[in-house]
């Protein structure tokens, strides 16, 4: 009689907790658990249902602390045995012997970059912005903050990026980047990562940065996080934390690039504060030639029309502003913010109900879908404080809120609140500066 071979399968084990090392993470490896076999007890450790668990190493892979273990019975280590004997390697060596390869690849990368955006040799000055957060990135990685500018003629921003605290610039300075032009930009960046390999690469969110770090990130195949209000470290992970508002603003997410490299962000312009300038400060120039020809560039630059020049004020960079919101009833009850911010120096803006109403501008609309400010005075009159408002101006240095509901979220977040009707306080206030003959700030 014909004897039938049974196919022996291999064991996958369980996953078991190995006393003593949970740091209490905050339920990594439950999250990651695709068959809910994590439940976490009282002191936030995690207990592991064996019925439930299918071995498949993800809560492993995420653990901080290497605080998970796979574990086999006797027989199932017997059977693992019998197989690899039988010269047929275990699933989970294979598993085990990718995940180091992988772990290899992803220590190779190393250091913060920052994208120097530049038109006509002038730098924007989100590049400096975010080489104030690069270094603090760098300091808890540990490892050196980097800028790289792409363009012609720019030797001298590597001088200014020095100041602005990066230790090394890479410059690749060509004719064909005379322009901003997709392509080019892409594969100057692009080669420049794949050789340096930088962990994490921040640009700013400009027109510019939002077209080229799409690009560079799906060339490398890597995650981008655009419109970061926050930029953090995970040091247990040595993971880049990219905190941005989600689900039409009404949550605050974090996002982790935990399997590619670079881990890349983007930042709109005056989310992050500027670092001092040291004059003189002096660091390394690495300059790589550009790789295409103009014959590999699809996109050519005929003329450049300039925009008229600019009638409207740039609240971006405003060291004062009096926003209103819809509390203000009308454009015309606007005139009366105009005044005050004329006695103190300020510009006015508002907020997307102000805008809608069409009583300002959008121009001068504050938040998530207008502009960041980080002002060093914000008197918030009749707006409510919704966080798509706030995630555009809760960094200005101080903040009044004038609302006549108490409840209102703006008290959250200002430094000094004042319950009342904008009607009465405004224009008390006007009289006071002119009785005051205070003079505008400069
Ligand atoms: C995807 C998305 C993006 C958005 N982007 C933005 C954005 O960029 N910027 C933005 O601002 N909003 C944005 N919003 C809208 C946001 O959710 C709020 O609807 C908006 O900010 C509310 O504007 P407001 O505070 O002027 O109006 P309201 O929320 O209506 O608040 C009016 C306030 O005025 C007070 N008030 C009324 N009368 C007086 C008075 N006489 N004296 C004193 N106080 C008075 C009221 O108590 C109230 O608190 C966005 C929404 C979404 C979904």
């Amino acid at each position: 009689m014909e004897q039938q071979q049974v196919k022996k399968k291999k064991p996958r084990g369980k996953a078991r907790l190995i006393e003593g090392k949970c740091i209490a993470c905050g339920a990594r490896c439950q999250s990651s658990c695709p068959v809910d076999a994590i439940e976490m007890n009282a002191k936030e450790e995690p207990i592991i249902d064996e019925a439930k668990c299918i071995g498949c190493q993800k809560c492993i892979k995420v653990c901080p602390a290497s605080a998970i273990e796979i574990y086999f019975t006797p027989e199932e280590q017997k059977l693992l045995d019998e197989l690899s004997a039988a010269g047929t390697a275990s699933s989970v060596d294979e598993v085990d012997s990718k995940e180091a390869a992988r772990k290899a690849e992803i220590a190779a990368w190393k250091g913060v970059w920052v994208f120097v955006e530049q038109f006509e040799g002038h730098a924007h000055e989100v590049s400096w912005e975010l080489l104030g957060v690069g270094k603090r990135l760098a300091n808890d990685l540990g490892v050196e903050l980097a800028a790289f500018v792409l363009g012609e003629n720019i030797m001298h921003l590597a001088d200014e990026a020095f100041c602005y605290g990066a230790d090394t610039v890479y410059v690749m300075d060509s004719p064909l980047l005379k322009h901003y032009r997709t392509t080019a930009y892409l594969h100057g960046c692009v080669t420049l990562i794949t050789k340096y390999k930088p962990e994490i690469v921040l640009m700013g969110a400009t027109g510019l940065g939002r077209d080229l770090a799409g690009a560079v990130a799906t060339d490398l195949k890597t995650g981008l996080t655009a419109d970061c209000t926050g930029l953090t470290i995970d040091k247990n992970m040595r993971l880049l934390e990219q905190t941005r508002p989600a689900f039409g603003g009404n949550i605050m997410a974090t996002i982790l690039t935990e399997t590619r490299r670079p881990q890349m962000a983007s930042v709109r312009p005056h989310v992050m504060p500027k670092p001092e300038y040291v004059a003189g400060r002096k660091g390394k120039i690495i300059t790589e030639p550009f790789p295409l020809k103009e014959e590999d560039i699809p996109t050519k630059v005929l003329d450049i029309i300039r925009a008229a020049a600019e009638s409207t004020v740039n609240i971006a960079g405003a060291k004062i502003i009096v926003s209103g919101g819809r509390g203000m009833l009308n454009q015309e009850n606007f005139k009366m913010l105009e005044r005050l911010a004329e006695l103190i120096g300020g510009v006015v803006a508002g907020s997307r109900c102000a805008v809608d109403e069409g009583w300002i501008k959008h121009d001068r609309q504050v938040g998530q879908t207008g502009k960041t400010v980080h002002p060093k005075l914000y008197i918030a009159c009749g707006i409510s404080g919704a966080i798509q408002h706030l995630v555009g101006m809760q960094d200005s240095e101080y903040i009044i809120a004038i609302n006549k509901d108490k409840t209102a979220p703006i008290f959250e977040v200002a430094h000094l609140g004042i319950v009342g009707d904008v009607f009465e306080i405004v224009p008390a206030l006007i009289d006071k500066l002119k009785q005051s003959n205070a003079r505008p700030v400069e």
